[in-house]
């Protein structure tokens, strides 16, 4: 039970009390942790401490005034009872053994711990063990000190969530529409209205997964993102929206180290009809010509796609031929996020990559930047550019994913890409595909992947 009691030294005296520097309650003991000076006071704040160890919650302040040498009290004491003295000072649990209950919990590793005592009627002596897990920011987790049970578990940081108006992923595919324009009026487009996850705070895009690195970044005092195509703020909500749903997808996979990172993009400082991934500053630009490339989540995801290669295999795509990897995967990545949003008809084909950013430049029907079920094959097709060459591949990954179906996969090609060298090849990394496909999933499997390299004359 907490007893707080704020007392003045006016109030002490009327009420009979003598109120000075050591306390007139105190449980056991009391250590001055931090003296602080402020414009009109000095303020000395203690920690309740019960047979040596921090008492959870306990707090003892001391505020003097300057001008007076007033002094005023908060006294945060907490009872401590039940808790033997002798047990304090030597527990039946280590902290290794603690460290490991709270990482098992939280999914990160101990980096700190110490013994503190859980107050109350029945006390308990605890480890408060921090862990960091992957998904970013400490967790204080308490392991009961006699039984090595978790008590609780609580993150430091706190999460926000913000609300926005996207296209998902586009306006040409969810209206299913191939004669819509860039120049079209604002009233023929349907938005739709999305939950902004992970963010730091709801004041501004930025969160666990994405963070908008724009000129003139937007921000909200209610968490409100609700713009139109015509305002600046809304292909920055695009981005933080996909990219962050992005990863959130890849975690649902189980993988914690696929770019688990705050992503640092922009919408601003290109005015080509272009994006790119630039691995020395870990950033995706987004061009507005044509249509803005973030109003298509489908450009977003290829780009992200170059994000997941570079945090997988530092410096990958260093030649053509792992260049064209990239690519590949990139408009795969692209494909495989579609499945979850839109409905793959003839009028925008998942194969078909960046329908709405292509309509600026494409003049037949379905618009598309470039497709993932082309017929290309290795060598007789190579081209020498990255982004035509790359379709060898992307119609390979469509192949294993219609194979393995959509999860299974995601899984295997991932996976598979923690092991390509930087300047992979493609019968290099195929060989890897099939292998890890065969571990993860067995022979079947790695044979439909095999099929699908084949038919492209990869393997
Ligand atoms: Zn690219």
């Amino acid at each position: 039970m907490k007893s707080l009691a704020r007392l003045t030294l006016a109030a002490a005296v009327a009420g009979g009390l003598l109120v000075v520097g050591a306390p007139a309650q105190a449980e056991d003991g009391m250590e001055l942790v931090a003296v602080k000076e402020s414009l009109l006071a000095k303020h000395y704040w203690y920690e309740q401490t019960f047979a040596g160890h921090p008492v959870l919650g306990g707090f003892y302040a001391k505020h003097v005034s300057k001008a007076t040498g007033q002094e005023t009290v908060d006294d945060g004491r907490i009872a401590v009872s039940g808790l033997p003295r002798g047990f304090a000072a030597s527990p039946a649990v280590g902290s290794s053994k603690a460290g490991l209950a709270a990482q098992h919990r939280t999914g990160g590793p101990a980096y700190k711990s110490r013994l503190v005592v859980v107050p109350g009627a029945q006390a308990k002596l605890a480890w408060q063990v921090s862990t960091e897990p992957e998904t970013g920011g400490s967790v204080s987790t308490l392991v009961d000190a006699g039984t090595g049970q978790v008590l609780s578990s609580t993150p430091l940081v706190k999460h926000a969530t913000g609300t926005g108006k996207v296209f998902d992923p586009s306006p040409l595919v969810t209206q299913q529409n191939p004669n819509l324009k860039d120049t079209d009026p604002l009233s023929a487009f349907q938005y739709k209205t999305v939950t902004l996850n992970r963010m730091t705070a709801s004041s501004k895009l930025v969160g666990d997964f994405a963070n908008n690195t724009s000129k003139k970044p937007v921000t909200s005092t209610s968490g409100t993102y609700a713009f139109d195509r015509s305002q600046a703020g809304f292909e920055q909500v695009m981005g933080y929206y996909h990219i962050t749903t992005t990863q959130e997808y890849i975690q649902s996979l189980g993988f914690t180290g696929v770019n688990n990172e705050s992503q640092d993009y922009r919408t601003t400082g290109l005015t080509a009809d272009n994006s790119y991934y630039d691995p020395a500053r870990d950033q995706i630009t987004f061009g507005t010509g044509g249509v803005d490339d973030a109003e298509d989540a489908e450009i977003i995801w290829h780009e992200y796609g170059h994000a997941i290669h570079d945090a997988q295999v530092p410096g990958f795509g260093t030649t053509n031929e792992s260049g064209a990897i990239g690519e590949g995967f990139g408009d795969y990545w692209a494909y495989t996020m579609s499945q979850a949003v839109s409905p793959n008809t003839s009028v925008t084909p998942w194969a078909c990559v960046g329908d709405w950013d292509a309509v600026s430049y494409t003049s037949s029907t379905p618009h598309c930047l470039r497709r993932t079920d082309g017929n290309k094959v290795y060598p007789g097709d190579i081209a020498g550019e990255v982004h035509d060459d790359g379709e060898i591949w992307s119609r390979a990954l469509m192949d294993i994913n219609i194979a393995l179906g959509r999860t299974n996969a995601n899984k295997v090609i991932l996976e598979a890409q923690f092991g390509f060298a930087p300047g992979t090849t493609f019968s290099a990394a195929a060989t890897k595909t099939v292998a890890t496909a065969q571990t993860m999933f067995g022979s079947t499997a790695a044979t439909q992947v095999k099929a699908a390299f084949q038919a492209r004359g990869i393997l």
